[in-house]
């Protein structure tokens, strides 16, 4: 069955159109078309398992990024998002990089960082040094707890000492952090990697006579990058009557904003995110981890940096983006989330590695879109005709009316919920 992320004129279908259209795509079952709609996608007794003091569910729209093309290759890309206009902006942005050739990416190992604070071990160099010699004990310790990693071709693989100053400044003991990096495979690890760094705690302290307090892993994933670029003729951008030329130059004056300047890097990188968590939520991701670990990553030279850049080479406007993603394909709620199985049979990645992939490109497009709009005309324009809808329906619209509302309000300039409200109330009983 040919699946295409080129969908011409999916927005205009209506919901039960979009459906069947996908449906026949995917040869989805009737259940399946359930889950997708929405219609007992987490059951009560289901939700009740996964949290304490459950008291039901809760919804989010999903809506479909289009035209993603990585590696030669197409996505459809489920999102969970609240937000109007982010599933708009990727499809956009998709479009105009897939003419462009595609997004190209690649993807680390699933390599993940489990970490150890061990206190009154003594010397720093003497500890560091009993804890390296003992370094394939306690590599095979910590693989004893989960035997079945080493047969994927992962598990713990190695382990490194670092030693920081203390806080308290040079009369504190420095702290003595022993990282152990773990090949997760197909899974996030977090678990997996709590349970082997607190299995090897009794041999950390048998080895340096010391005291370990805190076993986690590292949600700053620094091993485990994903990268995407895109190189875009600088003529396929010309757009709002201005020419290719200038908005390049405008979304690559944004890139110089965001890395000189912390404040507009935030922003900048909520951009990123927008399109990120949406597509981590459907896909059932641990969205915190990612966001966490994208923002200390961000601040890896001491100052807080944009995730994405954009430069003009030889008549190109080029992307980059690089940010650590730890996801998985097992593990957590992906296989116990039915709505979760369903928006991963839409994006058709295989692995974890190629779906880390599809991640960067979707941040890549989603502020490609921000970069575009707010280096040229803005982006309130594009926004508000979005934010109208909510506006209309705030103020009391619904069915057709929410659509002939926004129109009204867009036309009249007024995006405002009291202005819905008098339109409303000046239509014909
Ligand atoms: P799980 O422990 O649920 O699942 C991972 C397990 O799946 C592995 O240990 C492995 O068990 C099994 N598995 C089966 N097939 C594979 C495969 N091909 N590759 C790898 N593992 C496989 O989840 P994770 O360890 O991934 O942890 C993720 C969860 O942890 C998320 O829900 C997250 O929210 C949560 N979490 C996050 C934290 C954080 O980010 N700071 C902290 C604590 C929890 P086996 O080897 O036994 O077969």
């Amino acid at each position: 069955n040919f699946v295409t992320s080129r969908l011409a004129g999916f927005h205009k279908l209506s919901m039960e159109e979009r459906r069947a259209q996908i449906a026949q795509m995917f040869r989805l079952s009737p259940e399946e078309m359930d889950l997708l709609s929405g219609h007992g996608s987490l059951q009560t007794t289901l939700a009740n398992q996964m949290i304490e003091n459950a008291v039901g569910t809760f919804s989010l729209p999903l809506g479909l990024g289009l035209n993603m093309m990585v590696n030669g290759r197409e996505y459809l890309v489920p999102m969970a998002v609240e937000e109007p206009s982010v599933v708009a902006a990727v499809s956009f942005a998709a479009k105009i990089v897939r003419e462009a050739g595609g997004f190209t990416a690649e993807a680390d190992d699933s390599m993940m960082i489990g970490q150890v604070q061990l206190t009154r071990y003594g010397d720093p160099t003497e500890a560091t040094q009993k804890i390296l010699a003992h370094k394939e004990h306690l590599l095979a310790l910590a693989n004893s707890f989960h035997p079945s990693m080493i047969r994927r071709g992962g598990g713990a693989k190695d382990v490194e000492v670092r030693v920081l100053p203390a806080p308290e400044g040079p009369r504190g003991e420095p702290l003595l952090i022993v990282h152990l990096l773990v090949d997760t495979q197909e899974a996030m690890g977090a678990n997996l990697i709590n349970t082997m760094a607190e299995g090897v705690t009794p041999l950390l302290e048998q080895i340096t006579g010391g005291k370990v307090y805190l076993r986690i892993l590292s949600n700053l994933a620094d091993r485990r990058l994903a990268r995407a670029t895109c190189r875009i003729p600088t003529s396929a951008l010309a757009d709002f009557d201005l020419p290719g030329e200038l908005i390049a130059e405008g979304i690559s004056q944004a890139s110089r904003f965001a890395q000189a300047d912390p404040y507009r890097a935030a922003t900048h990188n909520k951009g990123v995110m927008n399109g990120i968590d949406a597509v981590a939520i459907a896909t059932g991701q641990d969205w915190r981890a990612i966001e966490a670990g994208a923002h200390a990553f961000a601040c890896r030279d001491g100052q807080y940096r944009p995730l994405s850049t954009w430069h003009l080479e030889e008549g190109h406007l080029v992307g980059r983006i690089e940010l650590p993603m730890a996801l998985g394909l097992v593990g957590g709620p992906i296989k116990v989330h039915p709505g979760v199985q369903v928006a991963l049979k839409l994006m058709q990645a295989h692995t974890v590695r190629e779906m880390s992939m599809v991640f960067a490109a979707v941040g890549l497009a989603q502020n490609f879109a921000a970069v575009r709009a707010l280096g040229s005309v803005g982006i309130q324009k594009g926004h508000m005709a979005m934010h109208a809808r909510c506006v209309a329906v705030t103020a009391g619209a619904r069915g057709d009316w929410v659509e002939k509302i926004a129109n009204e309000l867009v036309k009249v300039g007024h995006v405002k919920v009291e202005k819905a409200r008098e339109i409303i109330a000046a239509l014909p009983p």
